[in-house]
Formats: structure tokens, C-alpha cells, sequence
């Protein structure tokens, strides 16, 4: 934002914790740092970090959401309105202990007066992940530009968004890649479905059926309409360029492989889910290793993105998708 101001824009040196006294010392609210009207004068639960029975009463220690750690304070549960942040205190509870004792689960349940220091950790840590989550899942929504919802989850372990993603929405290119932005030809016809269309100028088959699922086997082109075509977006030869039309979720694979996208709907097959996009890279910048797949991709001329092989490799791949802009 202070970018497109003309702004100089310098990382802040000071804490958060640092951040919110001053603001509160001021009467200043700041969203980005959790201080918001309502919590400014009044109280609000962000999560809770431990458990214990004082004189037969039930309390848990509160972290106030827009105050620093130092201000958690131990409430009886009569004074938290919070049922969801409740629930989910009990369930990362039972999760962690279940985990370790299996078979005592009702043991475990009635003879709680005080949490081990080790389960409270984790549940703050399981707390501050899911805060963290929640930032990464919005600024995803933020940054994608298609229609269906992005979410994060990850009920496996308490990695949080991975430092070394950046989301995209198309190529990137690296330098010595040619990206060409316009295409030069396009096609007229009144109905691309049944008339003499861009594919066929190309000499490859159309990609797409009626439903505008995929048609023909992997591995071909897929020659798309594009922006000097005559027609509309209802095109039928318009489908990888709208981006995906349906909700993902990025989710912890429980496997140890990391990150993985699964779908939350039904997809039928051979439909568009969505395209795999990275940085491209020319021939000579790419180190071939056993651990590196060795396909990457050039733009060519003719709007195509295709895979080559690394020397050394004795399969060709070949990967081309249509330029379509
Ligand atoms: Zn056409
Ligand atoms: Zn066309
Ligand atoms: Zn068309």
C-alpha cells in the first residue's frame, strides 16, 4: 500500500508486544496488530494457553487478544464468553493426551486438575498456529484471482504456513526467458465448438467437449482461444484462462510428504482443476540433479510452453499448454 503511495517502506524494528502498548498507551487501534475498537477499552479472548482447578474452580489462563503475554491472566469459566475457543482448548487437549495414553481416554477425562507444562506448550503452540494459518488462508484469498475459496488446514502437526511459498497466478519468468504476452493470431469463427477454430489452425485436435472437459489424451497441446479470437468468454475453447472454478484446500499431508491441494467438492473427470504455475527457467540456469526433476519450460514463438530434457535423461517429456493471453 505504502509501496503504490510513492512510499518508503522499512521493516519494524520493535515487537509486537512493544507495538501494542504504545498503541494502547495512545488510544490507537490497529488491526494489524490485533487492536481493534472493541477491544481497545474491553477485554477479548484470543486464545487459551492453560488449565486448572483453584479451590474447586475451574480456571483458564487467557492470552487478550491486541495484549501482550504478560498480561495473560487466569479467568474461572464463568467470566469466558468464547464456546468455540473453548471447544477447541478441550479438543487440542484430548488430541495431545489420547495421543499419548490411548486407552484411557475417560481416565484421562475425569482426573484433570492441572496441565502438564509440556501440554500447555502445546497448546499454545497449536493456537499460534492456527492464528498463523488463518493469516497465511487470507492473504492467499487475497492474492488469487479465481472465483473459488482457497483454505489452509492442517490437523497432522504444528508446522505453520511454510516460509519459502510464494503464491502466484501465473509464470514467472526468470532471466534469459522470453515471455511473449500477446498472441498474434486469433480465430472468427461464429462457433468455435463446431467451426474451423484455433486448434484446427494449429493442426491439433480441440481439447474440449461440450462440458468442457478434457477430451483428448495427455501430453497433447491444448491451443485455447485467445484475446484477437472474435468471441466472448462463454467460449467453449475458454477454459484453462478463467483459472479455477473450484474451492481448494492446501492441507497437511499426514504421509511426512508436506504441503499437499486437495478439493472439497466432487470434480468430475477430465475437468479443469488448475494449472501448475512456477518460475520458469532457461536451459542453462537449471543444475541437473537427481533430486530436481529435469522438465522445465521455455515460451516459444508459437505460444507453447514446453518441457525439454536435461542431457543425460533418456525419456523425453513434453509438456505444452497454449499461451492464451
Ligand atoms: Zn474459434
Ligand atoms: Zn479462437
Ligand atoms: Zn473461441
Amino acid at each position: 500500500m505504502a509501496a503504490a503511495r510513492g512510499a518508503w517502506c522499512v521493516p519494524c524494528l520493535a515487537s509486537i508486544e512493544t507495538l501494542q502498548e504504545l498503541c494502547r498507551k495512545e488510544m490507537l487501534t490497529c488491526t494489524n496488530i490485533g487492536i481493534t475498537r472493541k477491544n481497545l477499552n474491553n477485554y477479548e479472548v484470543e486464545y487459551l494457553c492453560d488449565y486448572r482447578i483453584e479451590k474447586g474452580v475451574e480456571k483458564f489462563l487467557v492470552k487478550w487478544k491486541g495484549w501482550p503475554e504478560s498480561c495473560n491472566s487466569w479467568e474461572p469459566t464463568k467470566n469466558l464468553k468464547c464456546p468455540t475457543l473453548l471447544k477447541q482448548f478441550y479438543s487440542d487437549l484430548y488430541k495431545y493426551l489420547y495421543a499419548l495414553k490411548p486407552n484411557k481416554k475417560g481416565v484421562i477425562k475425569n482426573n484433570i486438575k492441572s496441565l502438564d507444562p509440556s501440554l500447555s506448550d502445546y497448546i499454545v503452540k497449536k493456537a499460534k498456529q492456527r492464528i498463523a494459518l488463518r493469516r497465511w488462508e487470507e492473504e492467499l484469498n487475497r492474492k488469487k484471482s479465481h472465483s473459488g475459496t482457497l483454505f489452509v488446514e492442517n490437523a497432522v502437526d504444528l508446522e505453520g504456513p511454510p516460509i519459502d511459498f510464494y503464491y502466484i497466478n501465473d509464470y514467472k519468468a526468470s532471466p534469459g526467458v522470453n515471455t511473449l504476452g500477446e498472441a498474434i493470431v486469433g480465430c472468427d469463427c461464429s462457433d468455435c465448438f463446431n467451426g474451423k477454430c484455433c486448434p484446427t489452425e494449429a493442426g491439433v485436435l480441440f481439447a474440449y467437449n461440450e462440458h468442457k472437459q478434457l477430451k483428448i489424451p495427455p501430453g497433447r497441446p491444448i491451443f485455447e482461444c485467445n484475446s484477437r479470437c472474435k468471441c466472448g468468454p462463454d467460449c467453449p475453447n475458454r477454459v484453462v484462462q478463467k483459472g479455477p472454478p473450484y474451492s481448494l484446500c492446501i492441507f497437511r499431508t499426514d504421509n511426512g510428504r508436506g504441503w499437499g491441494v486437495k478439493t472439497l467438492q466432487k470434480i468430475k473427470k477430465n475437468s479443469f482443476v488448475m494449472e501448475y504455475v512456477g518460475e520458469s527457467i532457461s536451459f542453462s540456469t537449471h543444475q541437473c540433479s537427481e533430486a530436481v526433476p529435469c522438465v522445465f519450460v521455455f515460451r516459444s514463438a508459437l505460444y507453447l510452453w514446453v518441457g525439454l530434457r536435461c542431457e543425460g535423461q533418456e525419456s523425453y517429456s513434453e509438456l505444452a499448454i497454449q499461451k492464451y493471453r
